[in-house]
C-alpha cells in the first residue's frame, strides 16, 4: 500500500473571521469519512505553549487526511503568534487556507498574514469566503471577492488563479446547512488537494551542506564536516565551496558519517566530505559546501524580524538605526548592520518589523532561510530573509 504524500498547511487570516471554527469544521467533516478524529472548539483554541529559539508561541498542531493526501494542520490562536510562528518557521506551512469573513471582507491581519506568507516563501493560498451564511446579497459577496483577488495581486500571488470557496463554517462544526456547511468543506478540501502543491523534498534539490568544522587527516587530506541540508553527495563528484569572498572548486574523494565510509551522503545526514586539493587553512566555517553554480553569495538583504522579549531573554530597550549585532545564518556568523525602514523609528522587544541588513562579508543566503541576532553573549531577533541582493 503506498502511503499518501504528507503536506503542511494552515489556516491565516483576521482574528474573529473563522479560522478556529474552520479548523474544527474540517476535522468533523472529515471524520465523518474516518479520516480524522472530530475535535472540538475548545480542543483547538486551547492551545499548548511551544518554545522555539526562546519564544513563546502558542500553535495547535493537528492531523487529517483527505482521499489522496495526509495533511498537517496549524492553528494559532492569536495575531501574535501567527507572526512569531511564520517568522521563526515554528510550523512550516508549504501552503495556507486564507480564511475572510463575507461581513467583513480584508483586514488589517488579512493584509499582513498574505504579505508574511509571501516573504516566506509560501507558494499556494487557496481562500474560504467564511460566514456566507449572514450575507444574503450575492452582489456583496462578489464585491469581497473580487477585494481579496485584487490584495492577491498586490502582495504577488495570482489573485485570478486562487480559488475562492465559499461556506461557513460555523455551519459545518455545528450541521446546520449542508450546503454552506459540510458541502463546502468538502470543497475546500477537494480545492486544497489540488491547488496546494507537494513542495520538492530537501533531497531532490541540488546538493547543499553548510560546512561547520574541517579537519586535516594525516595520510587521508582534508575534511569538512556538517549536515547535509539539500541533495545528495556522491564520491567522485564535482563541488564548490562558497562564502567569504573565498571560493574553491574540489572533488569528493570520500563521505564519511560516524568513521565509516560510505558511497554517498544526503539530506539530513551528519557527514565528513573529504575534498581533493585543499588545505584545512583553506575553508572556514560558515562556507557551503555545494553543487557548483547552484548558490549564490551576497552582504545585502531584506529581512522580516522578531525582537525577543526581555522575559525571552532579550533586550529591554529598542533597536535603532544602525544597530550591530552578529548574525547567525546557517553555520556562519558575522557582523552586519540594521537599518530600519522609512517611517519605522524603533522596533521595541516583542515587535516585529521589516529591515534591511548588511553583512561585512558576502556569504550563500537564500530567500526563507533564518537566521538569529545575538549581542554580548545573547539571542536578541530571529528572522527571515526575504529578498537577496546578490553579488555579481
Ligand atoms: P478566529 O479568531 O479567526 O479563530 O475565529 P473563530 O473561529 O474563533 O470565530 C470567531 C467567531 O465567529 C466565533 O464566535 C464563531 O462562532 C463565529 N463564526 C465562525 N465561523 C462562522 C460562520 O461561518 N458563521 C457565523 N455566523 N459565525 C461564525
Amino acid at each position: 500500500e503506498r502511503k499518501k504524500p504528507h503536506i503542511n498547511i494552515g489556516t491565516i487570516g483576521h482574528v474573529d473571521h473563522g479560522k478556529t471554527t474552520l479548523t474544527q469544521a474540517i476535522t468533523k467533516v472529515l471524520s465523518e469519512k474516518g479520516w480524522s478524529e472530530a475535535l472540538t472548539y475548545e480542543d483547538i483554541d486551547r492551545a499548548p505553549e511551544e518554545k522555539t529559539r526562546k519564544i513563546t508561541i502558542n500553535t495547535t498542531h493537528l492531523e487529517y487526511e483527505t482521499e489522496n493526501r495526509h495533511y498537517g494542520h496549524i492553528d494559532c490562536p492569536g495575531h501574535a503568534d501567527y507572526v512569531k510562528n511564520m517568522i521563526t518557521g515554528a510550523a512550516q506551512m508549504d501552503g495556507g487556507i486564507l480564511v475572510v469573513a463575507a461581513t467583513d471582507g480584508p483586514m488589517p491581519q488579512t493584509k499582513e498574514h498574505i504579505l508574511l506568507a509571501k516573504q516566506i516563501g509560501i507558494p499556494n493560498l487557496v481562500v474560504f469566503l467564511n460566514k456566507c451564511d449572514l450575507v444574503d446579497d450575492e452582489e456583496l459577496l462578489e464585491l469581497v471577492e473580487m477585494e481579496v483577488r485584487e490584495l492577491l495581486d498586490f502582495y504577488e500571488f495570482d489573485g485570478e488563479a486562487t480559488p475562492i470557496v465559499r461556506g461557513s463554517a460555523l455551519a459545518a462544526a455545528e450541521g446546520t446547512n449542508d450546503e454552506l456547511g459540510k458541502n463546502a468543506i468538502l470543497e475546500l478540501m477537494a480545492t486544497v488537494d489540488e491547488h496546494i502543491e507537494e513542495p520538492t523534498r530537501d533531497v531532490d534539490k541540488p546538493f547543499l551542506m553548510p560546512i561547520e568544522d574541517t579537519f586535516s587527516i594525516a595520510g587521508r587530506g582534508t575534511v569538512v564536516t556538517g549536515k547535509v541540508e539539500y541533495g545528495k553527495v556522491n564520491v567522485g563528484d564535482d563541488l564548490e565551496i562558497i562564502g567569504y569572498n573565498n571560493n574553491h572548486k574540489t572533488t569528493i574523494t570520500g563521505v564519511e558519517m560516524f568513521r565509516k565510509n560510505l558511497d554517498y551522503g544526503m539530506a539530513g545526514d551528519n557527514i565528513g566530505a573529504l575534498v581533493r586539493g585543499l588545505k584545512r587553512e583553506d575553508i572556514r566555517r560558515g562556507q557551503v559546501l555545494c553543487a557548483p553554480g547552484t548558490q549564490k553569495v551576497g552582504k545585502k538583504f531584506e529581512a522580516e524580524i522578531y525582537c525577543l522579549k526581555q522575559d525571552e531573554g532579550g533586550r529591554h530597550t529598542p533597536f535603532v538605526g544602525k544597530y550591530r549585532p552578529q548574525f547567525y545564518i546557517r553555520t556562519a556568523d558575522v557582523t552586519g548592520s540594521i537599518e530600519l525602514k522609512e517611517g519605522t523609528e524603533m522596533i521595541m522587544p516583542g515587535d516585529n518589523a521589516s529591515v534591511d541588513v548588511e553583512l561585512i562579508a558576502p556569504i550563500v543566503l537564500e530567500e526563507g532561510v533564518r537566521f538569529n541576532m545575538r549581542e554580548g553573549g545573547m539571542t536578541v531577533g530571529t528572522g527571515v530573509v526575504t529578498k537577496v541582493e546578490f553579488e555579481k
